[in-house]
């Protein structure tokens, strides 16, 4: 048998620009925040088209101070899907309030917007829907239920960037909007998040929350030479940007659209690849909205195969095709599951999500030749263990 090149799961998407760009920061001396950090936040703000954005180091962190600008107390509570990373539920455990999960509609894999109101009680605070994959939930259905209960929305948008709900970006649908730039997703610099809104008291209390609770911005400080005055408010956190990573996130944005064409392009070639397949279930398109296209998760249909989706991806990966699997649910994680109770029969979609998902690779520097070989390794394969 010949080596045959390894198929990453995932490869960043990055060049000479960003080399060049990180190094002309090294030669600024701005190792923290400082102008490039201004100017990547408002250009993301413009790119995304809120009123407002706050960078800071991380979704985890955007999430964190959002929950803490709409006052999140102990004992409130926050629907969740299941289907999401674990980040989605700690924040709310950071206040000692409750992840409420719900579980996904099996069509868009994103939480079943007719399941929330069910788990709408009095200490109910905030929606946290999660875009899977980077297709929108259905955005107009889980604001009006916010609405009607008088709770607010933060949205999960580590996968939806950019991504359209009918014809409006994603980061403009509702209340809060988090976006993460962790080195997976799809605009990269390491570590990083953003929170989007264009509600003033939300956004100025972010600022101030996400360093230290100091009352004004830390560039001024060091803009005037003798300005070393600052006031702290409030215990704040430690969760600002940095102009390294800055210098990533100006190329990266820059580039944001022709790598989300690149995706679009390869999402359109597994359409095409594993079209009448049997074994497996691939990911539907919804007329008004538009994925961000992050990831390409199909399902395999259990019924069909001899084996199990952990038989197929160990194999895939002999064949050299690197793949992933987006979420174990969070009901399976022991620490919610023991602290809140939970049952996995409450969940039936996300389980057979869970058994059945396999996410196959999707970004710009997949070569044909590779996107040609992952269709046929996963059919070949799937076709072999046929009942
Ligand atoms: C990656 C991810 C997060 C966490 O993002 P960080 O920037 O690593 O904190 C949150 N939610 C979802 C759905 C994610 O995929």
């Amino acid at each position: 048998m010949t080596e045959k090149e390894y198929i990453h799961f995932h490869r960043p998407y990055m060049d000479d620009e960003e080399i060049h760009e990180v190094a002309d920061t090294i030669r600024s001396g701005w190792l923290s925040v400082g102008p490039k950090t201004l100017l990547f936040e408002e250009r993301f703000r413009e790119y995304i088209g809120s009123q407002y954005a706050a960078v800071v180091n991380s979704w985890t962190a955007a999430g964190h101070l959002a929950l803490e600008a709409i006052g999140l107390k102990e004992g409130d509570e926050v629907i969740i899907p299941t289907f999401t990373f674990p980040a989605t539920a700690e924040i709310i455990c950071y206040f000692k309030a409750k992840p409420v999960l719900v579980d996904i509609h099996p069509d868009s894999m994103n939480m079943n917007a007719e399941a929330i109101e069910s788990r709408i009680t009095a200490k109910t605070k905030a929606i946290i829907p999660v875009h899977y994959g980077g297709l929108p939930c259905d955005m107009d259905e889980i604001n009006q239920i916010a609405k009607k209960y008088r709770l607010t929305v933060i949205e999960d948008a580590a996968h939806a960037l950019p991504s359209w709900y009918k014809g409006k970006k994603v980061g403009t649908l509702s209340d809060i909007t988090c976006f993460s730039f962790y080195a997976t997703k799809t605009l990269a610099t390491g570590e990083g998040g953003m929170v989007c809104t264009d509600n003033e008291e939300i956004q100025k209390r972010v600022s101030v929350m996400r360093l230290h609770g100091i009352d004004r911005n830390v560039w001024n400080r060091y803009a005037n030479a003798g300005s070393w005055y600052f006031e702290v408010i409030a215990p704040g956190y430690k969760y600002n940007f940095t102009d390294i990573h800055a210098a990533l996130g100006l190329v990266q944005l820059r580039k944001l659209e022709e790598m989300w064409a690149a995706r679009k392009r390869i999402t359109g070639l597994y359409d095409k690849g594993f079209k009448g397949n049997e074994l497996l279930i691939l990911p539907k398109h919804f007329q008004d909205r538009e994925s961000s296209y992050h990831l390409y998760a199909i399902r395999v249909n259990e019924e069909a195969l001899k084996v199990s989706r952990d038989q197929i991806i160990q194999e895939l990966k002999q064949e050299g095709v690197g793949t992933s699997m987006h979420f174990i649910p969070v009901h399976r994680h022991p620490f919610y599951r023991d602290t809140f109770d939970l049952d996995l029969r409450d969940y039936p979609h996300a389980e057979k999500a869970y058994h059945t998902v396999i996410t196959l690779p999707i970004y710009p520097g997949l070569s044909d030749k590779n996107i040609e070989r992952v269709i046929e390794t996963v059919s070949r394969i799937l076709q072999n263990h046929k009942k």
